[in-house]
């Protein structure tokens, strides 16, 4: 066992994705071996991150402001709504250029053994926007992998039974199955989404 506050930062370290527990016990020692001045930074960064950072109200992503910039731009078209899982993800189709929509981060995806999770996502707020008749596009865009096709599958069926006439559509073959939108390129996923598929 370390001392107290090395085995509290290894514990709180392991909670993120991908941190094991050698890996954390590497990043505190370069901690430790790096002084003062980089630990302060880091614990200034992480205490900006909670102080400042909130959910915008309307899309769910995470801003310093609610709501987000592209939520209260006005010169956007606020009747397309793409849905993504992640935050990331609102970043990847801003990089494209080929989207003037607003989003909604579903905040994760569910797989076929645990749709009793859907409820966990974002989903009622997306619903509730989806109810909005100023609303009359819904582009699913989702990764193309199981949880991301399972979580789209469900969400059709919920969209389409609350409003019949939305259009609902799902970003374009192309993307290679099992593929991830954060790491797709500017112009596949550009493509993908002006060549969307209606459902
Ligand atoms: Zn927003």
């Amino acid at each position: 066992m370390y001392p107290k506050p090395i085995e509290n930062l290894i514990r709180s370290l392991t909670r993120l994705p991908s941190v094991g527990r050698r890996t954390a016990e590497r990043y505190v020692f370069h901690l430790l071996k790096s002084g003062k001045k980089e630990v302060a930074e880091l614990t200034l960064a992480l205490k900006q991150l909670a102080e400042t950072m909130k959910s915008c109200a309307v899309c769910r992503d995470f801003s310093d402001v609610s709501p987000c910039r592209v939520c209260a731009d006005r010169s956007r078209d606020h009747a397309t709504i793409a849905v993504v899982a992640e935050s990331q993800d609102v970043q990847a189709l801003e990089r494209t250029g080929a989207y003037a929509g607003v989003y909604h981060v579903l905040r994760g995806v569910i797989d076929p053994e645990e749709i009793e999770r859907l409820d966990q996502l974002k989903v009622a707020d997306l619903l509730d926007r989806a109810r909005d008749q100023n609303t009359r596009e819904i582009i699913l865009a989702l990764n193309p992998d199981i949880k991301g096709e399972t979580t789209m599958m469900y969400l059709e069926a919920e969209l389409k039974e609350l409003r019949p006439d939305l259009t609902v559509t799902r970003l374009a073959r192309g993307l290679p199955m099992g593929s991830d939108l954060e790491y797709a390129d500017e112009i596949t996923l550009g493509s993908a989404l002006r060549h969307r598929l209606k459902q």
